[in-house]
């Protein structure tokens, strides 16, 4: 039987192993993709640390997965061999249970598919996804500039174009990392009047250069009372995992305004009064399906929105792994595999 690299995991909290791993051959309903490209995500760690229910051992991470379609298993309709696709943090749905029919597919009941946690996913030479998983990538992408748009892009995408705010409105971003700067690109290019918060004036230059139009330092400026000023924001979309930055912002939001959460962390703290008498939301954005994925590659395609990208040939995923860790990146990392 054929042979492939993988990089796994073997236990909860265990190291990355390179190993020679069979080529996984595509059952009925799923396609087989040869990886050029896949991200570095911090949610990698779920799998290399253990915590997701039902996470089972050895698992090949990686959710940014960018390739071509190798083969089709049995009754795969709609993709042809050699097209360029790619796969997400989304690893496929039933079609047909509850949520499914209502058009929730995001929320699928009967199984949890997720690419790199309940599935191997793209540190590796192959991998196999459900159909339902599969985004087509467009020329004008690379398999680099297109992996990290898998899982950072789609959820800053797909929660903008989601979050209610229209071209002309006031969006800040909060925060400048690997989700931030992509989220002020597309809001930039989306029409809306873009404010990127972040710490540090080092930031400022960047900020303007990916298109927006105000900065806030929130170190040394309240973000709520700046965004007041500014007339209050329409939609923040909250890229940061610190409650405590979350909150410094969320005053700044104007009437009927939203917070977009797409970052993680324990709790957050709101203030009841301001939302009724702003009648204003907070709202948490699940990051997207396949299609809303090829969406983001399009309009990247399109209008230019690219990541900033650190790339790592595969033998030196560790090294990547720890750069991803160290948050030093800028601001996404990317394993190549030169296939
Ligand atoms: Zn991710
Ligand atoms: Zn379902």
């Amino acid at each position: 039987m054929a042979k492939m690299r993988a990089v796994q995991v073997s236990r909860p909290g265990g190291p990355l192993e390179i190993v020679e791993r069979d080529i996984p051959e595509p059952g009925p309903g799923q396609v087989r993709i040869k990886v050029q490209a896949c991200g570095i995500c911090h949610s990698d760690t779920m799998t290399q640390m253990g915590g997701f229910p039902g996470q089972q051992y050895p698992r090949i991470p990686g959710h940014e997965v960018a390739g071509v379609l190798d083969a089709l298993g049995a009754g795969v309709q709609g993709w042809r061999p050699g097209q360029r696709v790619g796969v997400g943090w989304n690893g496929g749905y039933c079609g047909y249970c509850e949520q499914c029919r209502r058009g929730n597919f995001f929320a699928c009941q009967t199984s949890t598919q997720v690419t790199g946690v309940t599935r191997d996913g793209g540190y590796a030479d192959y991998l196999v996804a459900p159909a339902s998983a599969v985004a087509a990538i467009p020329d004008a992408l690379s398999p680099v500039d297109a992996a990290p748009l898998l899982c950072a892009g789609v959820t800053t995408f797909n929660c903008l174009r989601n979050s209610g705010a229209r071209p002309g409105d006031l969006v800040a971003v909060l925060g400048l990392g690997g989700l931030g700067h992509l989220g002020v690109q597309f809001a930039a290019r989306m029409g809306f009047r873009t404010v990127a918060i972040a710490r540090g004036s080092d930031k400022e230059a960047l900020a303007r250069k990916l298109g927006a139009t105000h900065f806030i330092e929130s170190t040394s400026q309240d973000p709520a009372s700046e965004l007041q000023k500014l007339g209050g924001a329409s939609v923040i979309l909250s890229t940061v995992t610190n409650a405590g930055a979350m909150k410094a912002a969320m005053g700044g939001l104007g009437v009927k305004g939203t917070f977009m959460v797409v970052g993680v962390d324990n709790a957050l703290e709101v203030s009841p009064i301001q939302l009724i008498v702003g009648s204003q939301s907070v709202k948490g954005w699940y990051s997207g399906l396949s299609i809303d994925s090829q969406d983001t590659l399009a309009f990247c395609a399109a209008t230019g929105v690219r990541s900033m990208n650190e790339v790592y040939p595969l033998e030196r995923v560790k090294e990547g792994y720890e750069r991803m860790l160290s948050g030093k990146a800028r601001f996404r990392v990317v394993l190549t595999t030169g296939n």
